[in-house]
């Protein structure tokens, strides 16, 4: 690739970057900044907005260049995870540097990088040689509950004509440019008990772990049950289970207050072919029997299509790879899955995303807009791989 390129890659990185949307914050200006990039090589752009539950306002962008029918949509989101433990001493999270051969910032991998190498590779392919449409999805709060691609879902009149029309769709999340076919779902619960809070020198408190507390072997034993049990496997994953996690929540946390919150905040990695039902309904149950309050939260579907599917045959031809993966964790995938033709792979690896000294590598970068290059190529212009 030349340099120019490279440069225009990195410094659009950057400036993605530099926007602090992380998923409690609003993303509005970058997403406008989003829309200036994809307006600016003549996209027509769907704004797609809502105001969350802490009054910020979240937007998705939807573009779209190019006529005729099917094309080639990438898909991305502009919310980065919160940045408070930061590490990286040469800078802050918000102000991309340059480093050995990598760009540090909140963002960089997870995945405004990848974000960037999309614009560059369709600043390449010349509009009038288009034989199908190039559509961009960039949503917002795909790391908190993926109300963003949820919107998009409901809305977007260009989705629509994505589903109906057999655009192939590319989610360019972190996968080391590797294809990726299948990825595991999420689903959140809480198990609550309630007291009620009072200062611990009078009587006047009711302690809310006091009820909790005989539900917790329980609690785990359900648990062991999801890891042991070979129903709740799929070898399709590593590891085959379902990472069920707990965390335990008190409020207040002052030790000298009776706490009137104590809650177990359950998340699990829902997996294709795997019906994990019956854990729910032994948690409800033992819910019911200690009288405690079940909560059953969002969740993300988990995702797969057909390994030898015509569409991830020809991503790993435009890759230059053999055979597609599957991957661990959830992606708005899940949720835009009336899309058929979907695969996932972008430049970075899942191994710097959220992490306090987030990374992309120049190397990743480079490539990442020559796969897309080829992909918009041959989805949307010749057919032919160059
Ligand atoms: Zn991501």
């Amino acid at each position: 690739m030349n340099g120019r390129i490279f440069e225009k890659t990195l410094q659009l990185t950057k400036d993605l970057v530099a926007y602090p949307s992380v998923s409690h914050e609003s993303n509005e200006s970058v997403s406008q900044f989003v829309s200036n990039q994809l307006s600016a090589q003549n996209f027509d752009i769907e704004w797609h907005h809502y105001v969350d539950e802490k009054g910020k306002n979240k937007v998705s962008v939807v573009g779209k260049r190019g006529g005729g029918r099917g094309g080639v949509a990438y898909l991305a989101h502009t919310d980065v995870v919160p940045a408070e433990d930061w590490s990286f001493d040469l800078s802050g999270p918000f102000e991309p540097k340059e480093h050995g051969a990598r760009l540090y910032g909140r963002g960089s991998c997870d995945m405004k990088g990848s974000l960037a190498c999309a614009i560059v590779a369709a600043s390449q392919i010349d509009a009038e040689q288009q034989s199908g449409p190039i559509y961009f999805v960039v949503t917002s709060d795909e790391e908190v509950g993926m109300f963003g691609a949820k919107q998009v879902n409901s809305q977007s009149i260009y989705f629509q004509e994505m589903v109906d029309s057999g655009t192939v769709g590319i989610v360019g999340e972190p996968t080391c440019l590797n294809v990726v076919h299948a990825h595991k779902g999420g689903q959140r619960l809480a198990v609550r008990s309630r007291g009620r809070s009072a200062h611990t020198s009078t009587n006047e408190g009711i302690n809310a772990n006091y009820q909790l507390i005989p539900a917790l072997q329980e609690l785990l034993a359900i648990r062991q049950e999801s890891e042991t049990n070979p129903i709740y496997r799929n070898s399709l994953f590593d590891p085959p289970t379902l990472s069920w996690n707990m965390t335990i929540t008190n409020e207040p946390e002052a030790v000298n207050v009776t706490p009137s919150l104590a809650q177990v905040n359950i998340f699990f990695r829902a997996m294709p072919n795997v019906n994990h039902q019956p854990l729910l309904e032994a948690t409800r149950k033992l819910c019911t029997q200690h009288a405690l309050e079940f909560d059953l939260r969002d969740c993300v579907a988990p995702w797969h299509v057909a390994s030898d599917g015509p569409w991830i045959q020809d991503m790993l031809r435009i890759v230059g790879q053999a055979e597609s993966h599957s991957v661990c964790f959830a992606t708005d995938a899940g949720i835009l899955q009336r899309l058929e033709r979907l695969l996932i792979c972008g430049p970075g690896d899942i191994q710097q995303a959220h992490r306090s000294d987030e990374w992309i590598s120049f190397d990743q970068l480079e490539k990442g807009v020559e796969v897309y290059r080829r992909a918009f190529e041959f989805w949307a212009t010749t057919g032919q791989l160059h």
